[in-house]
C-alpha cells in the first residue's frame, strides 16, 4: 500500500482514478479547490470503495469513516498555495509520508485559455512549480502528470507516437508543454526523480455504477458530455463541427477512451515508477482506435435506444481531421491497454447522465447559461 496525493482529485479524471487507487489498496489524500470538482464526487467515491460514511470534519476537510482510520481524505485547497499543499502533505491521521503525487489540478478549456492566458499560466505552470517545491520539502520524488494529446497540435500523422513533434496551438497547450519541459529539467537536475508524463487522448464515459461521471461547468465544449446532455434533454441538439473533413464520413475522428481505462493506466504508471529505477516516462494513453463524430453518435443511439437530433455546421477553428494515439509504448512499458469498447463508453456515460441530469448539483437550473469556451477534454 502506498500513500498518494491527488491534486485535482475531485474532478472527472481525478475522482475515477481515486476510486481505482482505493480499490487497489492505496491510501489517498486529495487537494482540490472545487473550481471544477466537488466534495460530493469524492463522497460517492468513498461510498463505491466501501469506506463508510463520508464526513466533513472541518471547514476545509472531509474524510471517510471506516474503522481504523480513513483511507480517503479531502482538503479544499489551491495548488498555488504552499500552505494548502503543506496541509495536505502533513495530513495528521495518515502517519508516514506521501510517497507519490498524481497531478490532475489544472485548467483545461481552450477558448477560456485564449481569453485569459495569464490565469492558465498561473494555475497550470505556477501551480506545478509550487507543487514541486512542496514535494521537495516533504521528500517526495515520484510524480504522475496529466498531460495531453493537445501537445501534438493539428498533425496529420496517424497514429501519433510519443516521438511526434510537439506543436501546441493555444495557451492551454502551451502550458502543458511548458510543464512537460519543466518536469524534464527537474528530472535531469537531481538523481531520484520518478516522473510519468501521461498524454491523454479523449477520456469519456463514466464509472459503470452511474454514481460518478463528468460534470462540466456550463455549456460543454467537448463532444461526449454535450451528447449526454442532448440525450437527457438539457440541450436541444448536437452541432457537428464540419461534415467535409477528409475522413470516411466527413466528420472528425478521435481516439475515445473509457475513463476507467484511463484511471487504471494511472495505477499502472504508479506501479512502474515505484518498481523500477528512477526515470522519466512519457506515454500516450489512448485506445489506438479512431471513431468519427457520427460513429460515436450512432453507437450512443443504438446502445441506449435513443435518437439524438443533430445538425452539421462549420468546422471549429483549431480542430484537426484525425487524432489517434499510437498506444504501443504504454503496452510495452507498463502492460496497459484499453479494455472497454465504444459501446461500454456510451452505456456508462448514459447511466451517469440519466441518473444525474444536473450532475452533482441538484440545484442547477435546467438550462444553464451558455458560456464561452468551457470544458476541453484532454
Ligand atoms: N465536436 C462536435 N460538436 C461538439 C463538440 C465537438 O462535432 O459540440 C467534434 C470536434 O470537432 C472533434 C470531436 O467532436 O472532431 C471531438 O471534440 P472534443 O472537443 O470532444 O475533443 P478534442 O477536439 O479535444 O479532441
Amino acid at each position: 500500500m502506498t500513500k498518494v496525493l491527488l491534486t485535482g482529485g475531485a474532478g472527472f479524471i481525478g475522482s475515477h482514478t481515486c476510486l481505482a487507487l482505493l480499490e487497489s489498496g492505496h491510501q489517498v489524500v486529495v487537494i482540490d479547490d472545487f473550481s471544477n470538482g466537488s466534495a460530493e464526487a469524492l463522497g460517492r467515491v468513498a461510498e463505491l470503495a466501501g469506506l463508510g460514511p463520508w464526513r466533513q470534519t472541518s471547514a476545509e476537510r472531509w474524510s471517510g469513516a471506516e474503522p481504523g482510520g480513513s483511507r480517503l481524505t479531502l482538503f479544499r485547497g489551491d495548488v498555488r498555495s504552499s500552505t494548502d499543499l503543506d496541509r495536505a502533505f502533513e495530513a495528521a491521521d495518515l502517519g508516514g509520508g506521501i510517497s507519490a503525487v498524481l497531478h490532475f489540478a489544472g485548467l483545461k478549456a481552450v477558448g477560456e485559455s485564449m481569453a485569459q492566458p495569464l490565469r492558465y499560466w498561473d494555475v497550470n505552470v505556477t501551480g506545478t512549480v509550487r507543487l514541486l517545491e512542496a514535494m521537495g520539502r516533504h521528500g517526495c520524488q515520484t510524480l504522475v502528470f496529466s498531460s495531453s494529446a493537445t501537445l501534438y497540435g493539428t498533425t496529420d500523422t496517424v497514429p501519433i507516437p510519443e516521438t511526434a513533434p510537439l506543436q501546441p496551438i493555444n495557451p492551454y497547450g502551451y502550458t502543458k508543454a511548458a510543464v512537460e519541459r519543466m518536469l524534464t529539467d527537474v528530472a535531469a537536475s537531481a538523481p531520484g526523480w520518478r516522473i510519468a508524463l501521461l498524454r491523454y487522448f479523449n477520456p469519456v464515459g463514466a464509472h459503470p455504477s452511474g454514481r460518478i461521471g463528468e460534470d462540466p461547468n456550463g455549456r460543454p465544449n467537448n463532444l461526449f458530455p454535450f451528447l449526454c446532455q442532448v440525450a437527457s434533454g438539457r440541450r436541444q441538439h448536437l452541432e457537428v463541427f464540419g461534415g467535409d473533413w477528409p475522413t470516411g464520413d466527413g466528420t472528425g475522428v478521435r481516439d475515445y477512451l473509457h475513463v476507467m481505462d484511463l484511471a487504471e493506466g494511472h495505477g499502472r504508471a504508479l506501479d512502474v515508477l515505484q518498481a523500477e529505477p528512477p526515470q522519466l516516462l512519457t506515454l500516450n494513453l489512448g485506445s489506438g482506435q479512431g471513431h468519427s463524430v457520427l460513429e460515436l453518435l450512432r453507437t450512443f443511439e443504438t446502445t441506449n435506444g435513443l435518437t439524438l437530433p443533430y445538425t452539421v455546421v462549420e468546422r471549429r477553428p483549431g480542430d484537426s481531421a484525425v487524432s489517434v494515439a499510437d498506444p504501443s509504448q504504454a503496452e510495452r512499458r507498463m502492460g496497459w491497454r484499453t479494455r472497454r469498447s465504444l459501446a461500454e463508453i456510451c452505456r456508462d456515460g448514459w447511466a451517469w447522465q440519466s441518473a444525474n441530469p444536473q450532475g452533482y448539483s441538484t440545484n442547477k437550473p435546467q438550462h444553464t447559461p451558455e458560456l464561452i469556451g468551457t470544458q476541453h477534454g484532454s
